[in-house]
């Protein structure tokens, strides 16, 4: 099997499925108890933290475990806005955003928040420009992912820090799902930032939100006080040790792997482009993690079909949006042609893709491209 299909998720290391067992084993036991097991546990969950910090050179920044990114975005984005609803209404967001982010927004937008959308450039970047025509006094929550999971474009977070340095109410969101392992994260100048452990070969329902003041966000998880009163809930401390060591073997591996990716990437695109009809959609400037493709004529779902019978698992756009009928919106605001996103597929690699993965990777792309080419678009 060739799996490139990674920013789905990734497989799960094996050092780090180890660490998980090995604590469920020997620290299965409730960081809130107060007897010695307890404290344990709980004195591991506070190395996790740490080691997280170290590892992604955070200062002042509260690390805080979840359940996934989907989670630390409702969390960061539901907690600003309403501990921030008394010095404005508006919220910033843009439609390249994950439904994690964009659902939490129209969900904040129906409460009686005023939602803005920030225009996309074709390459499918914020436009800052825009952006700058849409800052007032009434904004209190801008959030933007670091990478798109769809296209993999990187978005100028740097760039956007500026502009709200004459804004100093709004708090700054980032959803890094798509970055971590990839990019150092950019932590300068942003209140909170969304990681997913399963999409750097850690476990699947872990996920942390870094704040740089835990202040500034309202609970919305109410229970038992765990994790700073911010996200109650018994604390499942072999998750967050496993997510710790994910994150230290991400940050370890992350220049050689993208380097070998940039390769693949590369590969890939010259490959392609030998084949009439078909397109890349990524800017060429996007993570070489993410690689979409277009076969105007064809539907992605019948690619996708055909290169699993081969053997190679990719997607069509994203795979929380794959099984909806909706053209995509993301490659949609980049001015995408219909036929294009319709006949668009994804491919994503992670630190188990090499390049001689390539060479199987074109067979199987030659195969399905015999089978479709009559249908293209030419
Ligand atoms: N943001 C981005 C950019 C993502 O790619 C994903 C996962 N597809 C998420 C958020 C949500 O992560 P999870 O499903 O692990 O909660």
């Amino acid at each position: 099997m060739l799996y490139f299909d990674n920013a789905a998720t990734t497989q799960p290391d094996a050092s780090v499925l180890d660490s998980y067992v090995k604590v469920n084993q020997q620290f299965y036991f409730n960081p809130n108890s107060p007897h010695d097991k307890g404290v344990e546990a709980g004195r591991l969950l506070q190395q996790a933290r740490t080691q997280i910090k170290t590892t992604l050179q955070l200062q002042d920044e509260t690390v805080i475990f979840t359940s996934g990114a989907t989670e630390s975005n409702n969390m960061a984005l539901k907690g600003a806005a309403y501990q921030k609803k008394h010095f404005g209404r508006t919220l910033i967001t843009s439609v390249l955003e994950h439904p994690s982010v964009l659902e939490v927004m129209r969900a904040l937008e129906t409460e009686g928040f005023t939602l803005k959308y920030v225009n996309v450039t074709k390459e499918g970047r914020i436009d800052l420009e825009h952006l700058k025509s849409l800052m007032s006094s009434d904004v209190i929550l801008l959030t933007c992912m670091q990478v798109n999971n769809i296209m993999g474009q990187v978005q100028p977070i740097a760039e956007i820090v500026d502009i709200l340095k004459d804004y100093p109410k709004v708090h700054f969101h980032v959803d890094a799902v798509q970055a971590m392992g990839k990019f150092p994260l950019v932590t300068n100048g942003v209140d909170s930032i969304a990681l997913s452990g399963h999409k750097f070969n850690g476990l699947k329902g872990q996920g942390v939100l870094i704040l740089k003041n835990m202040h500034n966000i309202q609970p919305i998880i109410h229970g038992g006080g765990q994790e700073f009163a911010l996200r109650s809930g018994t604390v499942n401390v072999p998750m967050d040790v496993a997510c710790a060591k994910a994150i230290r073997l991400a940050e370890d591996h992350r220049q050689a792997m993208m380097r070998e990716l940039a390769e693949v990437n590369r590969q890939i695109r010259a490959f392609v482009a030998q084949h009439p009809g078909v397109y890349i959609n990524s800017p060429d400037d996007a993570s070489p993690h993410i690689l979409n493709i277009a076969f105007p004529g064809v539907r992605g779902e019948v690619l996708v079909n055909a290169f699993s019978k081969l053997g190679v698992m990719i997607s069509t756009t994203s795979a929380c949006s794959s099984k909806h009928a909706k053209v995509n919106e993301v490659l949609q605001a980049m001015g995408i042609s219909t036929s294009r996103i319709l006949g668009s597929i994804r491919l994503s690699f992670d630190y188990n893709t090499k390049q001689t993965d390539v060479k199987a990777f074109q067979q199987a792309f030659d195969t399905v491209y015999e089978e479709v080419k009559e249908l293209l678009e030419q």
